[in-house]
């Protein structure tokens, strides 16, 4: 993307309709067309100025020689047997970073990365070993979306879910994820409900209430995936900052809304964490919260020496949890087989 002149084209993805706005007005149009840019690039989806036929010809010329719409590249795509695909996506200063396509019968679900790479550490998750490198913006957070929406050719009626989920931790790069928020769900955004956006965060305790002042609140999760301090503190390091207790007194102050729970996603280590009185402590730990669990079992590979549960050690523990009352429900994940899974998104070629 490069104007006659040789500098590149500024990228307006990712901008709100407050700064598309401005834009209208700094080129010397009236504010509504900078609503009518948003329309395009959002609801309609469209990434060339001249489709966009309400306005006049002069401003798109103006637009297109100065501004572009540039989606992250696609630089390889992964199809797993089960149907997932993992996007290998390049973006404008050449990092790399990925998102997954999960296919459903009646919906499908996009799973997107707040960051490249991870500065949290956890011990049994594939994205720790690339370390901290970046925030994504809020344009290469709505880009992946838009990617996949194109790649995939999901028509503008398809009823998707979008979670945080991939790699990076979302409450760490909030502000930009908010605003990548604001564009899916908004009317003449994407059009994404708010109930189908779910942010999981490994626990950073103080942006929890920060995310409940939201006036656009996504669905909140919450990686457990220990039921001890000193469990939690051996497999998560971020729980000596922010430890167990505080996590759970920040999420019992959550203010839910009528219907709404927290999802809290527990990953089974053969032998570390997948005991019986691992679940009954679980249980106790979320007592007075409105929670489900989703009980992930480990996705293995060869650089991490941990080993998944037994399938009948994940259907003991959903027992235990469901016998005191807390509904948990076993999420075997997609992708394995291409590096897609739960915890796998390394930037494997
Ligand atoms: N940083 C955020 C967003 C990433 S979500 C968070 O931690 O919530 C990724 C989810 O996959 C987390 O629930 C994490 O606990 C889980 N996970 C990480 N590594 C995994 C692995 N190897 N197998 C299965 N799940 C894993």
């Amino acid at each position: 993307m490069a104007s006659e002149t040789g500098t590149p084209n500024r990228n307006l993805l990712g901008l709100s309709r407050d700064e598309l706005e401005q834009l209208a007005l700094t080129c010397g149009e009236p504010r509504y067309r900078g609503r009518q840019i948003y329309q395009g690039i959002y609801a309609r989806r469209q990434r060339d100025f001249a489709s966009l036929t309400d306005l006049d010809q002069g401003f798109r010329q103006k637009l297109s020689a100065h501004y572009g719409v540039a989606y992250p590249e696609v630089q390889a795509e992964f199809v797993s047997r089960d149907g997932a695909v993992r996007y290998l996506l390049r973006l404008e200063d050449g990092s790399l970073t990925e998102s997954v396509y999960m296919p459903e019968e009646d919906r499908s679900t996009l799973c997107l990365s707040s960051q490249v790479g991870c500065a949290l550490a956890c011990r049994f998750c594939f994205t720790a070993l690339l370390g901290a490198k970046r925030d994504l913006t809020a344009g290469e957070i709505v880009g992946q979306v838009l990617a996949m929406v194109e790649a995939q050719r999901i028509p503008r009626r398809a009823r998707l879910n979008v979670v945080f989920m991939g790699m990076g931790e979302p409450l760490l790069n909030l502000r930009p994820v908010m605003k990548a928020v604001t564009i899916l769900a908004d009317q003449d955004g994407l059009g994404l409900p708010l109930r189908r956006i779910t942010i999981s965060t490994a626990g950073i305790v103080p942006r929890i209430p920060e995310l409940a002042r939201e006036p656009m609140r996504p669905k909140l999760a919450i990686s457990l995936n220990a039921s001890t301090e000193e469990q939690r503190t051996a497999l998560m390091p971020l729980n000596r900052k922010y430890p167990l207790s505080a996590l759970l007194r920040a999420c019992r102050a959550y203010p839910l809304r009528p219907r709404e729970h927290l999802t809290f996603e527990y990953v089974l280590l053969d032998g570390v964490n997948d005991s019986d009185l691992d679940a009954v402590r679980v249980a106790e730990l979320l007592r007075g919260i409105r929670a489900k669990v989703n009980l992930i079992p480990y996705n293995p590979g060869p650089e991490l020496p941990y080993r998944p549960s037994p399938l009948e050690r994940v259907m003991a523990l959903q027992q235990v949890l469901t016998g005191q009352q807390v509904p948990a429900f076993i999420r075997i994940s997609r992708g394995q087989d291409v590096h897609a899974a739960c915890g796998q998104l390394s930037l494997a070629g």
